[in-house]
């Protein structure tokens, strides 16, 4: 349903002959398209462009603009997804020439600075999880898991050893049980116990000679540091298993511990959460992955290897997976990473996830009063709060107060999610915010537990857009203005 600020489409503002831009005069002879295309390629009337002036333009964008969220406008705790600020530093990097206009087939002698840096990517990634080889051509943390996974089935192959499972615990992100269908593997949920940790007799019960690999998400997505991690590995190593990490949550643990030295055969990173690439609406992402030494032979090709003082792309590896990417991966995340990384240094990395932890430990013990957090009083980088209690008294859901957040200027948390808490509410500060604006958070939050229910039912509403039905926006997406009308 909409609300008052109507923002009118393109295409209907549009006047026949209204011009934006006027292009000079064709001065090359001009070619007829059948020549150049088969007929069959080729449309039988010019698309039905918008024809609207310059002013029109400008003000059509930059109020959408305004009818927006952003990491650059508003306070965004989205748990997971580490919603952390993004400096304009980086841009600047991505967007120089040396950068930005290369051409992924150009000679290797010409991209050195380029190749310099994918290389030092490789070794700090390596470096920050403890694990001594990288691929970095993923596209995106989910396609880092499903690469991984092709990995380990191509290294079980070469074993000999015929393995059909890939265990998952009830509380990870969607996408690892996604990767390993993906991947050809069958998903067996490992069941979490109230705390939130590894259910460890039920890890027992499912942990056979089948099972190739254990996902695991540490810190989980509860935020909470699995306790059995080291037993864990332990048993899945002792059966032939291999461990794999979720390193989403890589922003709580950055210098202070490695996934490598507690037992992660493979992780992937997302170098758009962690550090501080735009991603969402924003931006695409990227999804290295790092491994240990005997997964390494069979990574994709290229990877880039230092030789003397020149940089090179090593396709020579014969067990290799193959590509998994066009050309080198989504590099302009990656040149993001770099500035980022560069700009704070190991010590300084340390300090964001320090931040990181500190924000959000100190916004629990802000909320937890009103929001109660069922797994405890100390977090890592995120927590999960629950709205159970305020439903059962009051009616109030986390979808309300999620909802209610927008009227007041916050962007909400994530909600129901992971599916373990009822009336989920996954709070994630970032190390990027001010104790001040975690205060008023706080402060707003409390506020809207006190509102009127009803008001909060049909909240928010003071955005573009009120309340849509959630299920039929995502299986029904409308994309014209008049159908828009018509639902109404
Ligand atoms: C974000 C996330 C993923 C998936 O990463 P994408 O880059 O969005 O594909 C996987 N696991 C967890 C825990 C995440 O938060």
């Amino acid at each position: 349903m909409r609300n008052s600020r109507d923002t009118q489409l393109l295409c209907e503002l549009s006047r026949p002959g209204r011009r934006a831009a006027r292009l000079p005069a064709c001065d090359v002879p001009e070619r007829d398209i059948a020549d150049l295309l088969p007929t069959e390629a080729t449309a039988s009337s010019p698309p039905a462009l918008p024809e609207v002036t310059e002013p029109q333009i400008v003000r059509h964008f930059v109020n959408l603009s305004t009818m927006n969220m952003s990491v650059d406008t508003h306070f965004y705790p989205l748990g997971s997804c580490t919603m952390k600020y993004n400096p304009k530093r980086n841009e600047r990097a991505a967007a120089m020439p040396g950068f930005a206009d290369l051409h992924p087939c150009q000679p290797e002698e010409t991209i050195q600075g380029m190749l310099a840096l994918l290389y030092e990517m490789q070794e700090y990634f390596q470096e920050i999880s403890g694990l001594p080889a990288c691929s970095l051509q993923p596209a995106a943390g989910a396609h880092g898991e499903l690469t991984a996974l092709l990995v380990a089935a191509a290294y079980f192959k070469d074993l000999g050893e015929n393995r059909s499972k890939v265990l998952v615990p009830d509380n990870a992100h969607g996408t690892n049980p996604a990767s390993a269908a993906m991947a050809g593997y069958r998903s067996i949920t490992v069941k979490t116990t109230s705390d939130g940790f590894v259910d460890m007799a039920d890890l027992a019960s499912k942990l056979d000679d089948e099972v190739a690999v254990m996902m695991i998400t540490n810190p989980s997505t509860l935020g909470l540091f699995e306790p059995h991690m080291r037993e864990i590995a332990d048993q899945v190593h002792a059966r032939g298993g291999l461990i794999y990490l979720d390193g989403a949550n890589m922003n709580a643990i950055l210098g202070i511990t490695r996934p490598g030295d507690w037992g992660a055969d493979m992780q992937h990173y997302n170098p758009h959460k962690t550090f501080s690439g735009p991603h969402g609406g924003g931006g695409p992402g990227a999804g290295p992955i790092c491994v240990i030494e005997k997964l390494a032979p069979y990574l994709p090709t290229p990877i880039v290897r230092k030789e003397d003082s020149l940089y090179a792309l090593d396709f020579n590896l014969p067990k290799t997976i193959g590509r998994v990417r066009s050309f080198f991966g989504n590099v302009g995340v990656l040149v993001r990473a770099y500035a980022y990384i560069r700009t704070h240094g190991p010590d300084g990395l340390r300090e964001v996830s320090e931040n990181a932890v500190l924000n959000a430990n100190y916004l629990l013990s802000r909320v937890k009063h009103i929001l109660p957090v069922p797994q405890g009083n100390r977090c890592m980088h995120e927590f999960v709060a629950s709205a159970n209690t305020l439903k059962k008294d009051k009616g109030i859901t986390a979808m309300d107060i999620a909802k209610r957040l927008l009227d007041y200027g916050f962007h909400a948390p994530t909600v129901y999610f992971p599916l373990t808490v009822p009336e989920a509410m996954m709070c994630e500060p970032t190390e990027s915010e001010s104790k001040e604006t975690l205060d008023a958070f706080a402060e707003v939050l409390f506020r809207i537990t006190e509102e009127d229910a009803e008001l909060l039912h049909d909240a928010p509403h003071s955005t573009a857009v009120s309340r849509p039905d959630e299920v039929r926006a995502a299986r029904q997406p409308v994309l014209t203005w008049a159908a828009l009308s018509e639902a109404n």
